[in-house]
């Protein structure tokens, strides 16, 4: 008997979720945010399926090579830019887009001697204090870029907000004006490009779109936000992860179930088994309660989650038997919710969907 757990990846959805950003963003060009696998679904089915998409963008080299190495033509930024000089000549052969962000980086373009890079964006820190020049160091980067014959001019405008889910912190407003003064004071004219939305902000922040906006966890279907549902936002969601009951045992009242034994079943009960578990990336700390579909139908987990499999209290549901179909997120069940219960973000129980799933494009 081979084992059901597989994440089913629904390539008309993501489809979908990208025209949702598109009309979100007006008239800004999209670069999809497909990092981490494309968020633990899949980086090459992703990207292909991706393809009205304007640009993509990757966290790494290694990723960006993967594209180029399956045919990708389109535009590649890469998020983190780059530390070694070895790294430049890669960049400039599979034509890759940069973000700067350091003056180390600054440095190694002045030392670099080969073809051109394509693209650059410079990233300001307006707030988020992650990566970024600070503000006061911009016009003295601008000035050292606009010497190195490899980077080519006009250099775009970038940055990153820090809050932009909360829809009322006036932090994302004080980001934006700096970022937008910061322009100002060194272009004087209004023709620069510039880039700042995530998914909260083509959604909850109209003034940060500028000229490309950056979806990530949108186009996977997942909300950014904790107040309001994928669905209020018209996303649908990308993956199913799902399995099956993989045995059903009748437990006395007092029982204690799984490790630790830290739940007791207050009565004569079905406890049903099913083939997921933190070794498949369902989450360790999901706690007692965390819904879970068996047939389609919600019950409660049980019991702590173990490597390869968890528990569920099947006492609403007498007619299930071995084999029945099970969801531990996705259609039917958005994936913000079992976020919630293990006290994480739909973000990290995506990406960390194990190599040991198996994956199901349709
Ligand atoms: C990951 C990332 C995004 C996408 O963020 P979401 O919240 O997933 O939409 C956008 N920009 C940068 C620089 C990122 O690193």
């Amino acid at each position: 008997m081979t084992r059901a757990t597989r994440a089913i990846i629904h390539l008309s959805a993501l489809q979908h979720n990208l025209r949702i950003a598109q009309q979100s963003a007006g008239k800004a060009k999209v670069m999809a945010i497909i990092k981490a696998n494309a968020y633990g679904h899949g980086l090459i089915p992703v990207a292909n399926a991706l393809d009205n998409a304007d640009a993509f963008g990757v966290a790494t080299l290694a990723e960006a090579i993967q594209l180029r190495h399956a045919g990708i033509r389109k535009p590649i930024t890469l998020l983190e830019g780059f530390t070694r000089q070895e790294e430049l000549p890669v960049i400039a052969q599979q034509q890759l887009d940069v973000v700067i962000h350091h003056s180390l980086q600054v440095t190694l373009l002045e030392q670099y001697q080969g073809k051109p890079i394509p693209l650059t964006w410079v990233k300001i820190d307006t707030g988020m204090h992650r990566l970024g020049f600070n503000p006061a160091d911009v016009a003295e980067m601008r000035a050292r870029l606009s010497r190195v014959q490899v980077v080519q001019q006009p250099l775009r405008w970038f940055t990153h907000l820090a809050n932009a889910d909360e829809r009322t912190d006036q932090s994302t407003v004080t980001q934006l004006a700096v970022f937008h003064s910061t322009l100002q004071a060194l272009t004087k004219d209004a023709t620069v490009i510039t880039s700042v939305a995530n998914s909260a902000g083509i959604l909850a922040w109209p003034a940060s779109h500028g000229d490309w906006v950056r979806p990530g966890i949108m186009l996977y279907g997942v909300s950014p936000f904790t107040d309001s549902s994928a669905a209020t936002h018209n996303l649908k969601p990308v993956m199913t992860l799902q399995s099956s009951v993989l045995a059903i045992n009748q437990r006395r009242r007092g029982d204690r179930i799984g490790y630790g034994g830290s739940y007791v079943c207050p009565e004569d009960m079905a406890v049903g088994v099913v083939a997921i578990g933190y070794g498949d990336g369902y989450p360790r700390h999901a706690k007692a309660g965390t819904p879970v579909l068996v047939n389609g139908q919600r019950v409660p987990l049980i019991g702590r989650v173990s490597m390869d499999m968890i528990m569920v209290d099947l006492r609403s549901q007498p007619q299930a038997n071995i084999g029945d179909p099970v969801v531990l997120w996705g259609q039917g069940l958005a994936v913000e919710e079992i976020a919630r219960s293990a006290d994480t973000i739909g973000y990290q129980l995506l990406c960390g969907v194990t190599t040991r799933v198996p994956y199901e494009y349709i």
